[in-house]
């Protein structure tokens, strides 16, 4: 995945670097020299309020209180070590388990932005590994294994003086060792895994379960030490499937040396011992005589450190290092060049890091394909190039949109082929994603790195909430159903809205005359006018709030749905053509988003945004997968609801 070696030796006289840790629990930053010596090291608790947002910006801000301290100016790069799935060369975390709401951040085009320095972005006990490897326990040995058994444990390995980063760059997930087929939920989805039993989460909550008080990781060993049989019940367990758990890697890599770092690991000889214990019980003995276990020697540092360290890396000539030429490297920023001081003197002047970064207008020639997106979308790997673009081939918004649109339509298929509840979600998720890659590959050459970095988060919190409209399949498909039975009882569809929401009403009203993809007989659906002579008589003689009501006690009867559009859920003339409906025995659906307004209706698809644009984007989704139901009972592929 990366062309870098991580474990080369960077010169001696190579400038400082940033390293920016993000744990589920601290975030850390700190100055890294090329020494592996971590400086003006700040730590803090990570924020969970539920927007990344709040955590990126606390983040950046300790890497300039990290800057300040030390003085550091010219600092080379920003590297940033934190937990898989990631996409290194975009720079994109996926949606780590250990951070909730953390779904696509582009953290390091962000941190790029915030440094105005290139960016590189590990898996952090990779980094870890690769800290220790250098400059802590494992120097001098060819294999070694690094577990980090904290909030979550997670690993990296070193096999035979090479770095193992697997075929995307993912391997080492030593946490999801199985130590108990059908034991405890891990995150990961799966049963039994050595995470679900020695994390620091989960060594909290089975302490929890055994002894019927709230305690930490360290609460328990505290109380393991003040005699509670209770607690060390827990621990016992905890060592044991820890140790079954290196026992396995020992017996797989047959490594010099397993270190074992984390924040679980400060309870020193109570895990270590019997670690050591149950590996050289239970691995192969020739395996099990040459592996030492050992305490990671950077100790808490070693996660900032590692931030630093895969950053220092110098990039292989002819680069095509993951992040180092991408459009996102930001420019320089007088604000991050504090003061002189002494790292000064070894940080290169900025004309040096000129050279090495070429102004934003030559990136796009000179950056890298980006890893498998480049591989499937030669366009690209021709703009890349320098060469020009053939006619009529789209580039830039036209080729992201249609990227995009062919992305949600995948998407949409996908859910639909394996079932509306198990396959929404995912599929659609899909779907969005490979239109987001797609589309943000068409946006790169021609397109200004600010506009990509515009369209990248607008697609992010589109695909955010797109993953979030799974909890909606059931109210989704009980709409549908309901839509179809009354369509069934010879009922008919009367549809709503205002601005954009009424052009979703007629656009669920042309899926419904015409057809959505299958051909079937036309379905009786009528969209309310807006026409402006409907408009100005009605609320010229009555009131704007009865511009739909007056419509719908002219047209609903009983049997009938009435079908309404509306972001806000509140606009008067909507919730009052829903009473309407309602006291003339009509069925009701709505459309809205953000919190519950006063619009009420027998099905309510509430969009959880308060975004306006994004709420009628997931409209228009869920009105095409109420189509498609709507589509397959009319076809007569469906029974009747
Ligand atoms: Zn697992």
């Amino acid at each position: 995945m990366s062309g870098t070696d991580l474990l080369a030796p960077c010169p001696g006289d190579a400038g400082p670097v940033l390293g920016l840790d993000i744990g589920g629990t601290k975030l850390a930053a700190a100055v890294v020299t090329a020494d592996g010596t971590a400086h003006g090291l700040v730590t803090t608790p990570t924020p969970h309020t539920g927007d990344w947002r709040d955590a990126t910006a606390c983040l950046f801000d300790l890497g300039h209180q990290a800057l300040r301290a030390v003085g550091a100016r010219g600092i080379r790069a920003v590297g940033i070590a934190c937990g898989g799935p990631l996409d290194g060369p975009s720079g994109m975390l996926m949606s780590p388990p250990h951070l909730p709401g953390w779904t696509r951040v582009p953290i390091g085009p962000l941190a790029a932005e915030a440094f105005g320095v290139p960016f590189v972005l590990e898996n952090d006990a990779t980094a870890a590994a690769v800290a220790e490897y250098r400059f802590g326990a494992g120097r001098g040995t060819a294999t070694m294994l690094y577990l980090t058994v904290s909030t979550g444990i997670g690993g990296g390995a070193v096999v035979g003086g090479r770095l193992h980063r697997g075929a995307a760059g993912n391997g080492g997930e030593f946490g999801h060792i199985i130590v108990r087929r059908g034991g405890r939920l891990c995150a990961c989805g799966r049963r039994g895994c050595v995470e679900a039993y020695a994390s620091g989460s989960a060594i909290a909550q089975r302490a929890r379960e055994a002894c019927g008080r709230e305690m930490t990781a360290a609460g328990v060993t505290a109380a393991v030490a003040a005699g509670d049989p209770a607690a060390a019940a827990v621990w016992a367990e905890t060592v044991d499937l820890l140790g079954a758990a290196v026992a396995d890697l020992v017996n797989v890599f047959e490594p010099d040396l397993v270190v074992l770092g984390g924040g679980v690991t400060r309870a020193g000889a109570m895990l270590l011992g019997p670690v050591r214990e149950v590996v050289a019980r239970e691995a192969m003995p020739p395996a099990a005589r040459a592996a030492r276990v050992e305490p990671a020697a950077l100790g808490d540092r070693v996660g900032v450190i590692g931030a630093g360290v895969i950053a220092l890396a110098p990039p292989p000539t002819g680069s095509s290092r993951p992040g180092l030429g991408s459009t996102h490297t930001g420019p320089p920023r007088a604000a991050s060049s504090p003061p002189r001081g002494e790292l000064a003197a070894s940080s290169p002047p900025r004309g040096e890091l000129a050279a090495s970064s070429p102004p934003r207008g030559e990136l796009a020639a000179s950056s890298p394909p980006r890893g498998e997106f480049a591989a499937s979308s030669p366009p690209r790997g021709e703009l890349a190039a320098g060469e020009s673009v053939e006619a009529g081939t789209p580039t830039g918004f036209e080729a992201a949109r249609i990227e995009v649109s062919a992305g949600l339509e995948g998407g949409l298929e996908a859910a639909l082929e394996r079932g509306l509840e198990a396959g929404l979600e995912r599929g659609l998720e899909r779907g969005l994603e490979r239109g987001l890659e797609r589309g943000l590959e068409g946006g790169r050459g021609p397109m200004a790195p600010a506009m990509v970095h515009w369209l990248e988060s607008h697609l992010d919190e589109h695909v955010a909430v797109a993953s979030a409209l799974g909890e909606l399949t059931a109210e989704i498909r009980a709409a549908g159903e309901l839509i179809c039975r009354r369509l069934a009882g010879g009922g008919t569809v009367y549809t709503l809205g205002n601005g954009g929401s009424a052009a979703d009403a007629q656009h669920l009203t042309g899926e419904l005359v015409g057809h959505f993809k299958r051909e079937r007989r036309p379905l009786p659906a009528v969209t309310l006018s807006t026409d402006p002579s409907v408009l100005t008589c009605v609320a010229n003689d009555f009131d704007y709030a009865d511009v739909f009501a007056r419509q719908i006690e002219a047209l609903a009867r009983p049997g009938d749905v009435v079908v309404a559009f509306t972001t806000s859920g509140r606009s008067p003339n909507v919730v009052s053509a829903l009473d309407t409906a309602r006291a003339r025995g009509a069925a009701t659906v709505l459309f809205a988003g953000g919190a519950p307004g006063a619009a009420r209706a027998d099905r309510v698809l509430l969009v959880p945004s308060k975004s306006t644009q994004r709420v009628q984007e997931m409209h228009t989704l869920m009105l095409h997968v109420i189509s498609e139901m709507v589509d397959a009972w009319a076809a007569g592929e469906e029974p009747g609801p």
